[in-house]
């Protein structure tokens, strides 16, 4: 297999940064600083969000490691004292999504954060560090490769940060009246909508309609990124509290199921509720 130069990978790298910045920024909802590091034959990446200086917060570097192989390290700048502060006060659920984000990282990443345990971590001090080496086929100055690895292990711990730092979920207030009512139909709505969660539930249970079986993105190709997250056991239909877990009770929908099962209120159909009543019509 021909290996390419420095210069074409990082031409073609710069092709690409628009597309990792917007997947990041897509997964995260948050925005994206991201530079490329020109090390001799060898290109890196740097990236942090840029509503915050480059040292203030979060820093993702990603460097070749050997041939075929990215080494992904995150780590807090000099000044990030004021961010590790907020992400310490994170509430437990915001904490639970971010585990749950670095946990559906491939085993074959092989992530690790020094001195302490994958399902209890935390952001105490400025000495934090994550990292993870991720193995492809084809060269690590390949672009597809660098794409892979933002996906699969980039995209994951960025938006882990985010939820940590609490990036907000902007709600429309009009929408439909979806905000009237109770304090739990409010957090509903905002797990649905939050980028951090339909990130985790789209990479845990896929692209495809939990209802109808749709795949919007087999159907529309590039347009088709419009599968929605549901919420699929609303607290108020419960008999008892029972803690949120995004990683079983959020459901990828087509937006027609998803319109569908909203439509009786408060308490949406379930997905076989759902199923049933599309059975009723076809002959
Ligand atoms: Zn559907
Ligand atoms: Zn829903």
């Amino acid at each position: 297999m021909a290996t390419l130069s420095g210069k074409t990978a990082r031409e073609m790298l710069k092709n690409h940064t628009d597309l990792i910045s917007s997947e990041i920024a897509e997964g995260t909802g948050a925005g994206i600083a991201l530079a490329t590091r020109p090390d001799g034959l060898r290109t890196g990446l740097s990236i942090w969000f840029s509503d915050l200086e480059r040292n203030q917060g979060p820093v993702i570097e990603l460097k070749p490691k050997g041939l075929k192989s990215h080494r992904v390290e995150l780590r807090f700048g000099n000044f990030a004292r004021q961010i590790i502060n907020q992400i310490s006060e994170a509430p437990d659920e915001d904490m639970n999504l971010a585990r749950s984000l670095i946990e559906s990282i491939k085993a074959e990443a092989q992530v690790e954060i020094p001195g302490q345990a994958m399902d209890s971590w935390l952001v105490s001090d400025g000495g934090f560090r994550m990292h993870a080496t991720l193995r492809h086929a084809e060269s690590s100055d390949n672009p597809d490769a660098m794409i892979a690895t933002c996906r699969e292990v980039i995209v994951p711990m960025m938006a882990a940060m985010a939820e940590l730092i609490g990036y907000d979920v902007v709600l429309d207030e009009d929408e439909d009246g979806a905000l009237e009512g109770t304090v739990t139909k409010r957090e509903i709505v905002k797990r649905e909508r939050n980028p951090r969660n339909r990130l985790l539930c789209l990479r845990i249970h896929g692209h495809t309609c939990k209802s109808c079986g749709l795949t919007p993105s087999m159907l529309y190709g590039s347009a088709g990124s419009i599968i929605e997250v549901h919420h699929l056991q609303p607290l108020s239909s419960l008999g008892e509290p029972r803690k949120y877990d995004p990683r079983t009770d959020l459901a990828p929908l087509c937006p027609n199921c998803h319109r569908a099962v909203h439509t009786r209120k408060p308490i949406p159909y379930s997905i076989p509720e759902l199923q049933s009543l599309m059975g009723e019509h076809v002959d």
